[in-house]
């Protein structure tokens, strides 16, 4: 018991790391949210609404500047203040993002939104057990294999995220006459709007598939869809 004890700290901490940091980020997007109120975009996810049946969209501005968007457990989009300012200047056309809503809404309906809000607020936390725990059996190196085996495992889990809410956003564009080509062509435009990221982290450890791959993917369901499948 008394060699398991500093591992079940370790865990201990890290879920309460994890809980606070999870009513951080909501208190900070209720804090820092408003709803969207622009004809232009309403009108297009008035047509994802109809098309999944449901009554409204419910999409928020979250007043930060890096280009992103981010679904809520309980099913509040949030597009940031930087991605909504490239609409509103012509960079991003509203079709383009009508299909950032979708993608996000699929993260909703697919239920990665709550392992989502871990990746977003709670990585910390685990990088901080493992350290802890790791540090006892192999000091100095553990830290790296900790800051590793994190990055590792979120990029993994985000990534297989990210290719099944792109089929779900596909699927509703689609059934709503709105089309994949938008997605297509805004995967395009994300490599320059956050070009921060590109070039600097190795492939393997972006959060987000590679552009090319994931239009690739939208043209093998193109594909398979005209197929009659
Ligand atoms: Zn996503």
């Amino acid at each position: 018991m008394l060699k398991l004890t500093p591992i079940l700290l370790a865990i201990a901490y890290a879920v309460v790391m994890y809980r606070i940091s999870v009513w951080r980020t909501h208190r900070d997007l209720d804090a820092r949210s408003t709803e969207l109120a622009d004809p232009r975009l309403k009108r297009l996810t008035d047509r994802l609404a109809a098309a999944l049946n449901i009554a409204r969209v419910p999409v928020y501005i979250y007043e930060i500047d890096p280009v992103n968007g981010l679904a809520a457990p309980d099913g509040r989009i949030f597009i940031t203040r930087g991605f909504y300012r490239k609409f509103q200047n012509g960079e991003v056309s509203a079709e383009e993002m009508a299909s950032v809503i979708a993608h996000e809404l699929g993260h909703v309906a697919l239920g990665h939104a709550r392992r989502r809000m871990i990746d977003f607020s709670g990585q910390n936390a685990l990088r901080t057990a493992l350290i802890l725990v790791l540090n006892r059996f192999i000091p100095l190196i553990g830290v790296w294999i900790a800051n590793g085996l994190t990055a590792l495992l979120a990029s993994r889990l985000s990534r297989g995220d990210e290719y099944e809410a792109d089929e779900y956003a596909a699927a509703l564009l689609t059934k709503a006459g709105i089309g994949i080509e938008p997605q297509k062509s805004l995967f395009r435009k994300l490599e320059t709007l956050t070009q921060a990221r590109a070039g600097v982290v190795p492939a393997w450890l972006m959060s987000h598939p590679k552009t090319d791959e994931r239009i690739a993917a939208l043209e093998r369901l193109e594909t398979r869809w005209s197929d009659g499948g």
